[in-house]
């Protein structure tokens, strides 16, 4: 049996080397000439590989068409993932919100991983890049340099988000021409852009231990509050917190969601206004913009005050009580307006794919071309972040892998 994978990321690498094992004759087609060229860069370079979970924990956490998944996430599910790079060489550790890493914190060593497993199992790797697929009684592919014939496919050619890491969307023209529909695509997990200039000023602020809260101001419910950490950009905010917030809003109307930004979570509004009358006297004499050095981070002061309508030489000694409550009102709740989602391009994951209603969940293969498999982020499911987007990859990648070589 002669099996053709296109794309040399997590899925494609795991189905490759999985194929192979289970006595396939396998051709990795990638087009970088570099194998995991994503994988590489994933959770800051030190890839968050899975999450140590359990099932239920995974599920919650997948936002596309969980269901879709829970055969393959069954065949190789968060712990089968350690395991298997375990058995790889590589040793894992387990963080916060029960991430996995690997314990020399460095994400090529997943990729390096992959690659070897392949090769060890007699993967056959080319440099190409695909170009068309045709089936007839075979699957004839075009690549940039010439015609293959192969009995199976299996498409992992990733989403549309990163094109500099190779993903840009090549898979989705190809399942299309094979009579595949492809459902929308959009940006998941991406920065958010904001009308207020306050984030510009603050360009390359980050903030710790803040509270993040989304609004959806049609429906007035919060859609996302968490704890941690996020980032100033030129037009507007990043960072963990916002890529999470991101994958909860579905409707990109400019302006529909709110953010409140909580820069002092520990302390309720009472002992906030407690602590500022305390900070105010021990600098009653200074102008306000000097009261602030150890509530906010510098960079935030000025564009802060501008907020407050609180002229910046104003004598602390005479704010007054109402400015001071707007002061702390701000401080809890720091308003920003959510113009648009960034470009696909800067997403971590792209949300939807190939149409999961026509792909056998239990193989991963296609319900209308036999032979046709599809993994990875090519497919219709995203999740949030901790791990959850590679630990879909893998357990589609494994599944495709296993059943197309049966
Ligand atoms: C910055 C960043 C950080 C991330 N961090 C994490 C994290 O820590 N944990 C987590 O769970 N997820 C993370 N993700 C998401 C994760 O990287 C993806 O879910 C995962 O890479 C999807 O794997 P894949 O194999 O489907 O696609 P990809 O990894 O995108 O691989 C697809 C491959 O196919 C190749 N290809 C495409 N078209 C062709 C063609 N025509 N011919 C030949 N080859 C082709 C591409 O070059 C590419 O190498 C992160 C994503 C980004 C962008």
């Amino acid at each position: 049996m002669k099996t053709a994978v296109i794309g040399g990321g997590a899925a494609g690498l795991t189905a490759a080397g999985v194929a192979a094992q289970n006595g396939a004759d396998v051709v990795l087609f990638e087009k970088n000439e570099r194998y995991g060229t994503k994988l590489r860069i994933t959770g800051k370079g030190r890839c968050n590989v899975t999450n140590n979970c359990e099932k239920e924990a995974f599920f919650e956490n997948v936002v596309s068409n969980p269901r879709f998944l829970y055969s393959a996430y069954s065949r190789f599910d968060c712990s089968s993932v350690m395991s298997f790079f375990e058995s790889l060489g590589v040793p894992l550790k387990t963080e916060r919100g029960n991430r996995v890493f690997p314990v020399s914190d460095k994400a090529s060593d997943i990729a390096d991983a992959l690659i070897n497993f392949c090769r060890e199992n007699g993967v056959k790797m080319i440099n190409e890049k695909v170009c068309d697929i045709k089936k007839a009684d075979r699957f004839k592919i075009t690549t940039s340099r010439k015609e293959y014939v192969f009995d199976r496919v299996i498409i992992a050619t990733g989403g549309l988000s990163y094109p500099r890491t190779g993903s840009t969307g090549d898979g989705y023209a190809f399942a299309k021409s094979l009579g595949h529909n492809v459902t929308e695509l959009s940006a998941s997990l991406v920065p958010l852009v904001c009308y207020e200039d306050i984030c510009g000023k603050c360009q390359g602020l980050s903030l710790k231990n803040v509270t993040l809260t989304a609004v959806d101001s049609k429906t007035g419910k919060s859609v996302y509050e968490e704890l941690g950490e996020m980032l100033f950009t030129d037009s507007g905010v990043s960072g963990p917190l916002v890529l999470s917030a991101s994958a909860h809003m579905n409707e990109t109307e400019p302006g529909r969601y709110k953010l409140f930004i909580d820069l002092k979570p520990a302390l309720d509004i009472k002992t906030l206004d407690k602590r500022l009358l305390r900070d105010f006297s021990e600098n009653k004499n200074k102008d306000i913009i000097n009261a602030f050095s150890a509530l906010l981070p510098s960079k935030l002061i000025a564009p802060f005050m501008e907020l407050t309508g609180v002229p910046h030489d104003k004598k602390v000694n005479s704010v007054t009580v109402s400015e001071r409550e707007r002061i702390a009102e701000l401080l809890k709740r720091l308003p920003l307006t959510v113009k648009s989602k960034a470009p696909i391009a800067e997403a971590v994951i792209t949300r939807g794919g190939v149409d999961t209603k026509q792909i056998d969940p239990k193989t991963m293969q296609s319900k209308l071309v036999p032979g046709l498999y599809f993994a990875g982020e090519v497919i219709d499911c995203d999740a949030y972040t901790g791990g959850f987007n590679l630990q879909i990859a893998f357990c589609t990648g494994y599944t495709a892998g296993i059943s197309s070589a049966q």
